[in-house]
């Protein structure tokens, strides 16, 4: 587990920004809680709270209907940035 340190900083993001509604289209609400590979954090690295964790899951899911991030990402199309294509 030592190669997941960066994520040992333990805060709900959403609490501290004070956010009472996650939208599925606010895609910089929802990448703190994505990988780079598009999947859903567990809580343990996030460090979310359960309230705001259940809330970006159904976000995210619904992000993924609605095509805004995709389902997979296969390894080759993997980029440090996901985000950089989307805010362009
Ligand atoms: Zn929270």
């Amino acid at each position: 587990m030592s190669n997941k340190r960066r994520y040992t900083k333990k805060y709900c993001k959403y609490c501290e920004a004070k956010i009472k509604m996650i939208d599925y289209k606010d895609l910089s609400l929802l990448k703190h809680t994505l990988s780079e590979r598009y999947k859903i954090m567990p809580r343990r690295l996030t460090g979310n709270c359960k309230k705001h964790q259940e809330m970006v899951e159904k976000a995210i899911k619904r992000a993924r209907q609605a095509a805004f991030i995709p389902y997979i990402v296969d390894r080759k199309r993997v980029i440090d940035n996901p985000f950089k294509a989307l805010e362009e």
